[in-house]
């Protein structure tokens, strides 16, 4: 039978859900949508279940166990095109924290039978497992930004999503600079574009959730961090939370942590 319809399948793995739940919440545009789309596979919104191959695939979540890794590469196979949302897809999530630790360690301290557990010694963002058409960031991701991609999917074209700085919102929104007017510790300079420059706009710094801008220079920031005062071990944990496995991130926590920062 010839789909009228191309299809979209909604795939989840390490995560907390909120990437597809800002699907759901689109609401309105979410009405939309649908009439474009033929749901295949989504389980937070409907029971339907078309069998691949699937048109467009967004997958949340990081890979975290050996049977993830598996279907990770099924769900590849069977999807014309895959992108990946949110944080936990792109970077790992806030799970990669276990990448700077020994798993093996702490399975043994929590669990009575850590024999039982089946699990791999890092979170993984997709892309570490299989070629990824288009990577969306955020931690969750911002919806007008999934519209964007999902409707450059219907129309053949290349999304138009800002791999520019929070900065850059920030200036546009007309924002007083936090870091520069009161002082205040801001990775907007190194994160990607996405939120409209939240945080700043409510006087408070970015804390990164976003991950990485395209062009990153982490260690310039990191120079004007600890000329605010912002002690090693502190601006380790700054660039340790959603996005901690992002290379940028990584690589300016791990410097830092080696004492061969600023
Ligand atoms: S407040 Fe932060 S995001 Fe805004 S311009 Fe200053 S450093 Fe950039
Ligand atoms: S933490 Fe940064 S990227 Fe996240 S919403 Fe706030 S300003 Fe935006």
């Amino acid at each position: 039978m010839r789909r009228e319809q191309p299809t979209l399948a909604v795939f989840k793995f390490a995560s907390c859900d909120g990437c597809q739940l800002s699907l759901l919440d689109c609401e309105d545009e979410l009405l939309a949508v649908t009439d474009r789309i033929q749901l295949a596979h989504f389980p937070e919104a409907t029971r339907t279940r078309i069998d691949g191959p699937w048109d467009l695939t967004l997958v949340e979540g990081s890979i975290t166990t050996p049977e993830a890794a598996k279907e990770i590469r099924e769900i590849r196979r069977a999807s014309k095109f895959l992108v990946t949302i949110g944080a936990c897809a792109t970077t790992g999530g806030i799970q990669a924290l276990r990448n700077f630790a020994d798993v093996e360690e702490f399975t043994r301290q929590v669990y009575a039978h850590p024999e039982y557990i089946e699990t791999l010694a890092t979170s993984d963002a997709i892309s570490q497992h299989v070629p990824v058409d288009f990577e969306l960031r955020g931690c969750p991701i911002d919806k007008y930004q999934l519209l964007e991609v999902i409707s450059a999917f219907l129309y053949g074209r290349r999304p138009q999503v800002s791999s520019a700085s929070v900065c850059e919102e920030c200036k546009r929104a007309g924002q007083v600079c936090v870091m520069v007017a009161h002082g205040t510790p801001c990775l907007g300079p190194v994160t990607h574009a996405g939120c409209g420059a939240l945080c700043p706009g409510c006087h408070r710094g970015c804390y990164g959730c976003f991950g990485p801008k395209e062009t990153p220079n982490a260690p310039g920031l990191s120079g004007q961090l600890e000329a605010l005062g912002m002690e090693r071990a502190t601006r380790v944990r700054f660039y340790r939370t959603f996005n901690a496995g992002a290379d940028a991130f990584r690589e300016e926590s791990e410097r830092e942590e080696s004492g061969n920062g600023p």
